[in-house]
């Protein structure tokens, strides 16, 4: 294309983005007769395209990222006079909206004290991954190396994230994968009675017990780390069942492993407290945030530790290897704690947490009501705005609907002006549970608005 364009000019914007932009999680093929869509402008929860199409967003940025709403002047405010203060500075160097940000963050974490800055969730991820193998190192002689991770749970894209990965459709063709990572099975009860021997009474107990099995068969002294999601997100929006993690945690402890939390969705009040294991009264070692950590305003994430964790990595001696040897150089852009900062701000003078607790009953209320209409809907379920529906073809067997009659549930309702979401792509044959993240600003016309729309969509598909 010649010359320069403006950003006004949206058909050349269009033409540019169809030349030159691969696209995250897309098959380009339709786009040779179809445009894709570019998202122009946002205010509050309503986005609009590059017609002018105006969408109720029910899913916080495509993937429950924009915690408190589009066009927040007081954070775009903050990002500004950072900028011009000071934009960047890495290496072992501190920053003044980092400190003040670890802080605050930390004082919503007891327990917790140590903040590491990263920039994507993957990226927390493969730290606290590379923490333990160095505890490994340090302490056990490199044995107590390895990690366990859940089915269904997601943990990002890198290869040692994949290595972590229970979602199977997301890992095809991408392996061989890091060794030394360890699958346990998941906790979704509603999909209990397909797991051998799982009971119908102390499922959550049960589910837990099964972790133990895992780390017995491998041997306690060479497992190091559990990763687990508190309320898992892309596999199917699971809620853990009752007495799951007071388990969990209990193993964690009988055998010296260390449990991190992947809060890269839940966290910062995405389920209506801080952080989603706030929710079962675990304390983890060590924690991994990023999506609402800064709405999206700018690229942050964190992981955080507990002062043992820490304590691992300090040492008196001249022993070149003793210190935790990882940098990231985005973790020096100040942009990120600076936005996060008057997110976190945004959260607490508007009380969004406790906006997220009432919007998520109402909502979690109004799916029940269309679980009496639709009997395509075999489960409701959520934590604060977090909430998902699974379809199934018939309510006895739970047979899980297919995924294309569930991404037509997603398209009625995105031309409908609303845009939701759906487990698809990620776990083979269980990709049929609609999921609904809005942002925690979320009043009652709007959950309705996005029920109404669902509701719509299903008569229409289902009939
Ligand atoms: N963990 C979880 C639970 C996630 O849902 C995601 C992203 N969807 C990640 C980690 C990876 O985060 P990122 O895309 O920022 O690397």
């Amino acid at each position: 294309m010649d010359g320069t364009f403006s950003e006004n000019d949206l058909s050349r914007v269009v033409a540019a983005d169809k030349a030159h932009i691969w696209h995250h999680l897309s098959q380009h093929k339709p786009y040779e007769t179809t445009d894709p869509r570019i998202i122009v402008e946002g205010k509050g929860m309503k986005v609009w395209d590059q017609n002018g199409k105006e969408h109720l967003d029910a899913v916080s940025g495509a993937v429950w990222t924009v915690n408190v709403g589009y066009g927040r002047e007081s954070i775009a405010n903050a990002v500004r006079d950072q900028l011009l203060k000071l934009n960047y500075f890495a290496g072992s160097a501190g920053s003044i909206p980092g400190a003040i940000f670890a802080e605050r963050l930390i004082e919503k974490m007891p327990g917790m004290t140590r903040l590491y800055y990263t920039n994507s969730g993957s990226e927390a991820n493969e730290k606290a991954f590379k923490m333990v193998r160095q505890i490994a190192h340090k302490r056990y002689g490199g044995k107590k190396h390895k990690i366990l991770y859940r089915d269904r749970d997601y943990h990002g894209t890198t290869i040692g994230c994949l290595s972590a990965g229970g979602q199977d459709q997301r890992n095809a063709q991408y392996g061989p994968f890091a060794p030394g990572f360890v699958r346990v099975p998941h906790c979704l009860e509603y999909r209990g009675f397909e797991q051998e021997g799982a009971p119908t009474d102390h499922y959550g107990e049960w589910a837990a017990d099964q972790i133990e099995a895992v780390i017995l068969r491998e041997g306690p002294d060479t497992v190091g780390a559990l990763c687990l999601e508190p309320v898992t997100a892309g596999g199917g929006v699971i809620v853990p069942p009752e007495g799951y993690w007071q388990r969990v945690q209990e193993i964690c402890r009988k055998y010296d492993i260390l449990l991190h939390i992947d809060e890269v969705v839940c966290g910062v009040g995405r389920t209506g407290t801080w952080f989603g294991y706030q929710h079962y009264g675990v304390e983890p070692d060590m924690v991994t945030m990023a999506k609402g950590v800064a709405s999206g305003y700018a690229a942050i994430a964190c992981l955080v530790t507990t002062e043992a964790v820490f304590d691992l990595f300090k040492s008196d001696a001249s022993d070149p290897l003793d210190y935790f040897r990882d940098i990231s150089t985005f973790g020096g852009c100040t942009a990120g704690p600076a936005a996060a900062l008057e997110n976190m701000r945004i959260i607490e003078d508007e009380d969004l947490l406790g906006n997220t607790l009432a919007m998520g009953d109402y909502m979690l209320d109004g799916l029940g009501g269309l679980m009496e209409k639709h009997k395509v809907i075999g489960q409701v379920r959520g934590k604060g705005l977090f909430l998902g529906a699974e379809l199934v073809t018939d309510r006895d067997s739970r047979a899980p609907m297919a995924e294309k009659q569930v991404q037509a549930v997603v398209a009625d309702c995105m031309a409908q002006g609303v845009i939701i979401g759906a487990t698809n792509r990620s776990v083979p044959g269980y990709n049929n549970t609609l999921c609904f993240s809005p942002a925690l600003i979320a009043r009652k016309d709007d959950i309705d608005h996005i029920l109404s729309a669902v509701d719509g969509a299903l008569t229409r598909v289902f009939g």
